[in-house]
């Protein structure tokens, strides 16, 4: 008599590791598969493998998958891939603490015909606006259901009927017994299960009532010794419904002590961006964006798309911290922990976004001067690059004026300027098509100011720009973004944040590289003076390649 999952977590792997009693603590990071995880996520993967692996204990990956409309494979792969790209491993020994809340299906039931049979729960045939109108608010109690007072004998033989099949979606549901008049709307009477006739994508047509996720979720956490539940802040006043449900069935020896605990922290909020899996989902299918890993989006897999290091999450959700109040993190963090993250190991390149030519006209027409510079500044041992200088080099558009505004220090007639790690030159003027557009510029150089020779320094100049030999570039696609809402707040107020997106969040330019630059997915590339790049997974080929900028040098984001 009484089945009892009592002295800890009953998954047949995690008993046999025999770590139940050497893990201090014991947490879990739950996602439900119904969307690809956010950086939100991020924060809570970071915080429940973080404490486990900082206090000897074990983080579970759970599955939360008690809603089988809206939860898919796709969405079980995605997460599963993201949790490893952060780094972070529920495997420990040789238990794999990978769990799915859908294999407790049938003990969620058991303990749902336990709680009736000891009085604690009926079913209720009112409709589900019934039971909401009947609820009270905040200022009024509740009143009880005409079924309230149900004998525990026929709500356990509703109970099997429902789960039979013989009863229609929303007919009846079953419900705690607890107070209607608590002055906490979640212990009104709970919904503990109801009637959904869908198919799972795990366990397929075996059940049509499926439990709510505030009496799944104890369950869960109890069966698999859960020390630390943490959840966000919203759910703190589900916390007595979550004891009710360990300690009743505790009571009735079917868990035993110590129980688990929830406990709750801010969610992570971060300007303009939206991190709610609806409506990141919304973006998706109404084709805002070009899919989830879109590098505009906010998931773990279009930052990664986009570039953003998995250490520089982690330093983000570091920096962040846990709070108990909500606050809101400017996206400004996120760019920061990724230039602190690369700028001691990110290789240099020099990239051209919008070129104009440059003539040498006094360099020698076949020479090839070779020049040199640091892969990276701050890492000697990462050695030096090479690449030629030539008569004819790519420069950015915006460092040739013909009339200078003021502060100018770069290209115009009669100013000199040192192409960086090349020579210092003297701009001698400039040539225009019949729209009067500039298509060259003019210079000449002076030999004796070679970058790295004795005396080099000699010509004192204020600007330094990046070059490209025209011979040497290599073409590139350059996707540049810019922040998906034009407001800091897409979701606060009335209109639909939508209404918001930005129509420029992604310039698409055609730019020449370095040669030489490194095209390995996955590996950050300082273009000088433009920010950090790194090549697409997806588009990029070695003969077209394509790179993602993920951020400038400096935050551009303030104002
Ligand atoms: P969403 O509202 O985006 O659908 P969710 O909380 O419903 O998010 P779950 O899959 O249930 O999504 O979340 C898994 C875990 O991640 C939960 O423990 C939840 O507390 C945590 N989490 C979700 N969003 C955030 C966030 N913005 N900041 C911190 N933790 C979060
Ligand atoms: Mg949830
Ligand atoms: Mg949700």
């Amino acid at each position: 008599e009484g089945k009892r999952w009592a002295g800890g977590p009953g998954p047949a792997s995690v008993q046999a590791s025999g770590e139940v009693d050497l893990a201090r603590i014991r947490t879990r990071f739950p996602p439900e598969p119904n969307g690809y995880l956010h950086i939100g996520h991020a924060k809570s993967i970071c915080l429940n493998f973080g404490l486990a692996r900082d206090y000897g204990g074990v983080c579970h990956l759970r599955f939360d998958d008690t809603n089988p409309e809206k939860e898919e494979q796709e969405y079980v792969d995605a997460i599963i891939d993201a949790v490893k790209w952060l780094g972070f491993d529920w495997k420990s020994g040789n238990s794999e603490h990978l769990f799915f809340a859908s294999s407790y299906f049938a003990t969620m039931y058991a303990c749902a015909e336990a709680l009736i049979l000891a009085g604690h729960a009926y079913v209720d045939e009112q409709s589900p606006e019934e039971m909401r109108l009947m609820r009270g608010t905040l200022t009024e109690p509740g009143k009880n259901s005409p079924f309230r007072g149900r004998p525990a004998q026929e709500s356990l033989q509703m109970l099997q009927d429902m789960r039979a099949g013989k009863y229609a979606d929303g007919s009846m549901a079953l419900r705690a017994r607890i107070d209607m008049a608590s002055p906490n709307i979640n212990l009104r009477d709970p919904v503990l299960y109801r009637i959904r006739h869908a198919t799972h994508h795990r366990t397929g047509n075996d059940w049509c009532i499926y439990p709510m996720y505030a009496f799944a979720h104890p369950i869960e956490d109890a069966l698999e010794g859960i020390t630390h539940s943490i959840c966000t802040l919203e759910f703190e006043d589900q916390r007595p419904f979550y004891d009710w449900t360990l300690n009743r069935l505790q009571e009735l020896g079917l868990f035993a002590k110590p129980l688990p605990h929830q406990y709750e922290f801010a969610r992570l909020n971060m300007s303009y961006i939206v991190t709610s899996k609806r409506k990141l989902l919304q973006l998706v299918k109404d084709g805002h964006v070009n899919g989830w890993d879109d590098p505009r989006m906010p998931t773990i897999a279009g930052l990664r798309r986009r570039g953003y290091t998995a250490s520089a999450l982690r330093l983000f959700c570091e920096r962040t911290g846990v709070s108990k109040s909500n606050s809101r993190i400017d996206y400004s963090l996120l760019d920061q922990a990724l230039r602190e993250d690369q700028d001691p190991i990110a290789l240099r390149s020099v990239a051209i976004l919008d070129p104009l030519k440059l003539v040498i006209t006094n360099f020698p027409a076949d020479h090839v001067e070779p020049c040199h510079a640091p892969r990276n500044p701050h890492a000697s041992e990462a050695g030096m690059r090479e690449f030629g200088l030539s008569r004819e080099v790519w420069i950015e558009r915006e460092d040739f004026a013909e009339v200078p505004p003021k502060k100018y220090f770069r290209l115009f007639p009669g100013n000199s300027v040192r192409l960086k790690y090349g020579y210092v030159v003297t701009c001698t003027g400039c040539v225009k098509d019949a729209e009067g557009n500039v298509i060259e510029v003019h210079a000449e150089y002076n030999p004796d100011t070679k970058s790295g020779t004795p005396g080099s320094d000699a010509v004192k100049v204020k600007g330094n720009v990046t070059w490209i030999s025209t011979a040497q570039a290599v073409s590139a696609e350059i996707r540049l973004y810019d922040r998906l809402f034009s407001e800091p707040f897409p979701d606060a107020g009335d209109s639909d944040f939508l209404n918001c997106l930005n129509p420029h969040s992604v310039q698409v330019v055609k730019a020449f590289l370095e040669p030489g630059t490194a095209l390995v997915p996955g590996v950050v590339t300082q273009f000088e003076r433009l920010g950090y790049f790194v090549v697409d997974p997806i588009d990029s080929t070695p003969n077209a390649p394509v790179f993602n900028r993920v951020t400038t040098l400096k935050d551009t984001w303030a104002a």
